[in-house]
């Protein structure tokens, strides 16, 4: 329920060593400002030297290291509230249960709620359902409604949402200070040096961000989505991770897919299970909200390939997206060879890109290499 997912998104005390269970993931602890500028001069040599070695080369970073996680799960929990609200609006206008990019709201009918509820009046809501806004559709989906949440401005001035619990309404960040406005940013910032002039554009390496607990991933991703619309125009260099573990991964790269088409992008994207699921499975359990995992491995090969298949099928339609299929399973890669051949996809467009941790998969990769 909505009370019990924002837990999720809280810091808990209990959980403050992310290291638990984790074998196959590096974990950074925040210390200060200046430790983050080291580990971005440490990613820029990595890139560097992926830039030296290989055409197309890649480097992957991890945002934990860049800045304060607090603001992460702080983000994080703001962009769950406002996806919630949207659905909670869908419901209203009879459109619960539909898939995410199927519900529309109509923008006559939004604004009245809106209204109705004291977040905006109708004047004030105008500019942001345009009939340019919409593409003159006159409804509102998830991916309007996203739009209207913008890193760049300032994320303190951002609306109120109500809490359909208390009836009351709150300030989406009403907790974020002047310093935690600086820790954004120059969190934002270290991210535009990776991205640009000194780093993955410049050097023709593609920059994976990885993906971390689920209670950081909503921002993770959504930060992530922000580089690829500025650096994915001609060509894929920034990568979105999605950990298939997770219940909803297939809506998460539906919806980011259709963004890129929407706006003209290269989609970009590593594929993997997740390397965090115990540690995910205890925390819910203790804190007590819903686990955000598939409830078996088999659901979570499912999800696999049916998001790969999603991948594939975009790249067969548009050639305007890429993935790395991040995995040790023996059985997803041949299932990737597969739909490779039967959609047409030849492994020299480059499109498709097989990735082993070292040394982890060795019978895999030098066959692949081959
Ligand atoms: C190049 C590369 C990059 C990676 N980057 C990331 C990253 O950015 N973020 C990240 O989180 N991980 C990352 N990983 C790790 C990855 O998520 C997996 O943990 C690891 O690769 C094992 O999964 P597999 O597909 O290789 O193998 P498999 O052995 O087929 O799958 C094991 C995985 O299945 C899932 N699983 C197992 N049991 C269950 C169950 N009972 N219910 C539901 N699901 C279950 C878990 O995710 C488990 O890790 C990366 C791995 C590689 C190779």
């Amino acid at each position: 329920g909505a009370e019990q997912r924002e837990k999720q998104y809280r810091a808990h005390p209990g959980f403050g060593d992310r290291r638990g269970g984790v074998i196959s993931a590096r974990t950074y602890f925040y210390a200060d400002e200046a430790k983050c500028d080291q580990h971005m001069e440490t990613f820029l040599r990595c890139i560097n030297a992926s830039g030296g070695s290989s055409e197309d080369g890649f480097s992957a970073i991890k945002l934990t290291a860049l800045g304060r996680p607090q603001f992460l799960l702080q983000f994080s929990e703001v962009l769950v509230k406002w996806r919630r609200f949207f659905h909670q609006m869908a419901a209203e206008q009879g459109q619960a249960g539909r898939a995410a990019l199927e519900m529309k709201l109509e923008a006559e009918r939004l604004q009245e709620a809106l209204a109705k509820l004291g977040i905006a009046t109708k004047a004030e809501s105008q500019h942001w359902f345009t009939g340019e806004n919409l593409g003159g559709s006159g409804t509102v989906d998830l991916l309007d409604w996203n739009s209207l949440i913008d890193t760049r401005t300032k994320l303190s001035k951002l609306l109120l949402v109500p809490n359909m619990q208390t009836g009351q309404l709150e300030p989406l960040l009403s907790r974020f200070t002047e310093e935690e406005e600086l820790q954004m940013k120059r969190m934002l910032q270290r991210m535009d040096v990776l991205a640009k002039a000194r780093g993955a554009s410049e050097k023709g390496v593609r920059l994976m961000v990885d993906a971390e607990q689920s209670y950081f991933q909503p921002a993770i991703s959504r930060l992530t989505l922000e580089m690829q619309r500025r650096f994915n125009r001609d060509q894929p260099i920034i990568f979105n991770t999605y950990q298939c573990y997770l219940k909803e991964a297939y809506d998460n790269v539906a919806v980011d897919v259709e963004l890129s088409r929407r706006e003209g992008w290269h989609f970009g994207t590593k594929l993997v299970r997740g390397a965090y699921m115990e540690q995910e499975r205890e925390r819910a359990a203790q804190i007590g909200y819903e686990d955000p995992i598939n409830p078996t491995y088999e659901k979570t090969n499912e999800m696999y390939h049916r998001c790969l298949d999603y991948v594939l099928e975009e790249i067969r339609l548009r050639r305007k997206a890429s993935v790395m299929v991040a995995s040790h399973n023996e059985d997803t890669v041949k299932f990737t060879l597969r739909r490779m051949m039967e959609l047409g996809i030849h492994p020299s467009e480059k499109k498709v890109y097989f990735g082993q941790l070292l040394g982890m998969c060795d019978q895999i990769t030098f066959p692949l290499g081959e």
